[in-house]
């Protein structure tokens, strides 16, 4: 038999924006279902990054405490290493504000931090195991969604006066709409797997460029989770070329790592992101709105996805919830207002991810500049800095004047329009939970 229920907000989607959604949504009273459609936030790996900017947004929530307790790395500058030496791209400490840093967490650990807040607040339902599958209508508005229950596949309905989709770049709901993001070529993929860390390695994040070869370390205490940047489509023939090669490349890359590479049994320890670059060109239907990855796909470089997919969460909370609230259908003009005040800053960082792609491939410049290829130690991996005259321009300039390494660290860590909590939102520093 087919359940209907109803709730003011569906979201769609319990990672970092469907929850941060949820939350704020709760705290302005507003009845929030977030539908997700696994059982816990424990599966593959989608980045750790939390930038500054959200750990000011977690403080002003009152989470900031609970979050210093999750177990965390923090990144404070951001060096690679070319083969010319070590470079400095960016330094946090010459941020604005109390974080001066990138704390880098499993994203498991911070969403049950936020779903845990968020079920503090009465108005507030996490269904786990449910997939949305349809989208229900009256008329031409969307009133909701369809979903299966993935514990026993029985269907269900729930209604809505808003449903939002945060159900990341493969969006279902986004499908159900009929809307297709523009594509942006991309000229990378990403090979993903793990490697055993020493105690003696470096901290933080590790980068690593030689020529057109790219990676990425990323320190998860007894483990690096590794990004290793490949050609676009090239998956197949590497793993045709087979593991030795792919450990002598990696061993070429960063020799201090040649020692592990055992642990490394086969291809099928390394998993392909297909990365991509896309956008809507409109952010929403009559009773519906996309944000997050399922409003646009961001590339890894830079780590800012997350981040960004928050800010987008706080942006449509902070203008949708006073409609919400007072019980009323939310007028399309409003939805209009989200995606305005939402598209520039996201259009801006993933032109900045093009150029970065470009330059993966044809140069060293650009990449430098990302956070995600940078490391807090990484005079420990083999560096010497590098000599000014073998630099490309940019980094020259980074380096004969540090105070211009305040740049790209205020633009990854902070972002080009950061979000902050309504009033309504904000709370003292809650209790630490045992
Ligand atoms: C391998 C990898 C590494 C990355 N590294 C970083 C990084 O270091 N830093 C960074 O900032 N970003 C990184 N990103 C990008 C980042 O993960 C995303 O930009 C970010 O998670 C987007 O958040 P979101 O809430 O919009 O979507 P998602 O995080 O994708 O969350 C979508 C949620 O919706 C659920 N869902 C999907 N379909 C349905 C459905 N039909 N019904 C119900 N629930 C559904 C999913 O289970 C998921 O929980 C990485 C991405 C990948 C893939």
């Amino acid at each position: 038999m087919l359940n209907v229920a109803r709730t003011t907000c569906l979201v769609v989607g319990g990672g970092p924006a469907g929850l941060v959604l949820g939350l704020l949504m709760a705290r302005a009273g507003v009845e929030v279902t977030v539908l997700e459609k696994h059982a816990d936030f424990l599966r593959d790996f989608r980045g750790d990054t939390v930038h500054a900017s959200t750990l000011t947004l977690l403080d002003e929530l009152g989470l900031g405490e609970r979050f210093a307790t999750l177990p965390h790395r923090r990144l404070d500058r951001a060096q690679v290493q070319l083969d010319e030496g070590l470079v400095t791209v960016a330094d946090l400490s010459r941020l604005p504000g109390t974080h001066k840093h990138i704390a880098l967490v499993p994203q498991w650990d911070f969403l049950d931090l936020v779903a845990d807040a968020a079920e503090e607040e009465p108005t507030f339902t996490l269904r786990r195991n449910a997939e949305a599958i349809g989208l229900l209508h009256d008329g031409d508005r969307v009133a909701g969604v369809r979903y299966r229950d993935r514990t026993d596949g029985s269907e269900h309905e729930i209604r809505a006066s808003l449903t939002v989709a945060c159900d990341g770049r493969g969006s279902a709901v986004r499908a159900a709409a009929g809307l297709v993001p523009r594509s942006f070529g991309v000229p990378i993929d990403v090979w993903w797997f793990r490697l055993p860390r020493r105690e003696t390695d470096p901290a933080g994040g590790v980068g690593r460029i030689s020529g057109s070869q790219l990676a990425v370390l990323i320190d998860r205490g007894d483990y690096w989770q590794c990004a290793f940047l490949i050609r676009k489509g090239a998956d197949a023939e590497m793993r045709a070329a087979g593991l030795e090669r792919f450990r002598e490349r990696i061993a070429g890359l960063l020799p201090w790592m040649a020692d592990r590479l055992d642990a490394l049994t086969s291809l099928d320890d390394v998993k392909l992101l297909d990365v991509k670059l896309n956008r809507l060109h409109t952010w929403h239907r009559d009773g519906l709105l996309l944000i997050g990855d399922a409003a646009h796909a961001m590339s890894p470089v830079g780590g800012v996805g997350i981040n960004l997919a928050i800010a987008d969460a706080v942006a449509a909370a902070r203008l949708l919830a006073p409609a919400l609230r007072a019980g009323g259908i939310v007028p399309r003009s409003l939805l209009w207002q989200v995606q305005l005040r939402r598209w520039w800053p996201t259009a801006l960082i993933q032109a900045g991810q093009r150029i970065a792609h470009r330059v993966a491939f044809g140069g060293r410049g650009a990449t430098a500049s990302t956070p995600a290829a940078g490391t807090a130690a990484a005079g420990a991996v083999t560096g010497e800095p590098a000599p000014v005259e073998a630099l490309p321009v940019p980094l020259r300039l980074l380096r004969r004047f540090p105070v211009l390494q305040g740049v790209p660290a205020r633009l990854v860590a902070i972002g080009p329009l950061p979000e902050h909590a309504p009033t309504w939102a904000r709370r003292a520093p809650l209790p630490v939970r045992g």
